[in-house]
């Protein structure tokens, strides 16, 4: 397991989208009270509920780093909000190291208790290296049966796999890749639809729980109406799904300079659920480098099965209440459309 954690964490790190946890002397009175408070929310209950101490961190890195932290924070801690409020487009960076930007971009509305919170999405799909083929987690090909056929070897030509089984360097085959023809029908489905509703079913699944739901929005599959549409791409909120045919790229969930197609196609659900985090203003928890100090180490402080520090098991509770916590406390800071 540890070369399998290695290389996921590898493939998830990157400096640019890496905040990690900062110093414990950034939590102040007012991130330990949300910390007591998030635990009466429905998303809070049972697993969900995380470590009081540790989500009070997390609150205190992310709001430090978020550049609606006045407009989030004029709100008082124990704010009630209304069992039902309208929907509304949520937008800022998460800032990090003074020089780096993440962008995150949402809507956010509330019905009889329980938030929802959407994401549109466009996919780009990979167009220098190997165009006419598409790169697909194994755990999809397994979905599609063809897990232990076209997928079960690897086919060379010259020098290059043209067809079936993708080594990632996972020790599990399970979270390595499988290679097939772009245009290529699955059960009278081209591939590529199939790609972006796996990406779609394990967002919404892994994300969603009692009190909060979530929704992931095709724009190439016209998951939209052409009016909410509009209403997307006025505030730019669309997340574009860059892909590339580069296995061993580090994930990152958007464009950067230098960086112009960040996702590998074939990218495992764990770090498809993880990358999610970012687009609705999350931070990385896991330490970057070689020796980080004790305050960085997320597993060691309370994060072991917090999905944004490194947890990448198949349990939905790794998305513990301080998540929806932090997406659904920046709801006054959206706009009406
Ligand atoms: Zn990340």
């Amino acid at each position: 397991m540890k070369t399998l954690i290695f290389v996921i964490v590898f493939a998830l790190s990157s400096f640019s989208a890496s905040a990690n946890l900062c110093k414990r002397s950034n939590i102040l009175k007012r991130h330990r009270d949300e910390a007591s408070l998030l635990r009466n929310e429905n998303f809070s209950i049972g697993h969900f509920a995380g470590d009081e101490t540790y989500d009070a961190h997390v609150i205190a890195c992310n709001r430090k780093r978020d550049d609606k932290k006045k407009a989030i924070e004029k709100t008082a801690a124990d704010h009630q909000f209304l069992s039902t409020l309208a929907p509304r487009f949520v937008k800022g960076h998460i800032k990090y190291l003074n020089f780096a930007k993440m962008k995150y971009g949402y809507k956010v509305q509330r019905s009889r208790g329980v938030w929802m919170v959407t994401v549109a999405a466009q996919f780009h799909f990979p167009k220098h290296k190997f165009p006419k083929k598409l790169d697909i987690p194994m755990t999809l090909a397994r979905e599609l049966g063809i897990g232990t056929t076209i997928c079960a070897r690897t086919t060379r030509r010259f020098g290059s796999i043209s067809r079936g089984y993708v080594n990632l360097g996972n020790s599990s085959r399970l979270l390595n890749a499988c290679r097939v023809k772009r245009k290529e029908k699955f059960n009278g489905i081209v591939i590529t639809t199939h790609l972006m509703k796996y990406w779609k079913r394990n967002i919404e699944q892994y994300w969603s729980h009692d009190g909060i739901k979530v929704r992931f929005r095709i724009v190439n599959l016209n998951e939209l109406s052409s009016n909410e549409l509009k209403k997307y791409k006025r505030r730019k909120i669309i997340w574009h799904i860059r892909m590339n045919h580069n296995k061993t790229s580090r994930a990152m969930y958007r464009a950067s300079i230098g960086k112009p197609h960040p996702l590998y196609a074939g990218l495992n659900h764990f770090i498809i659920r993880h990358e999610f985090g970012h687009i609705v203003g999350l931070d990385d928890e896991y330490p970057e480098g070689n020796n980080p100090p004790s305050w960085r180490k997320c597993s060691e402080n309370g994060g072991a099965d917090y999905i944004m520090c490194n947890s990448w098991g198949n349990n939905k509770d790794h998305v513990k209440g301080t998540y929806p916590w932090i997406v659904t406390r920046r709801y006054y800071t959206g706009k009406t459309l």
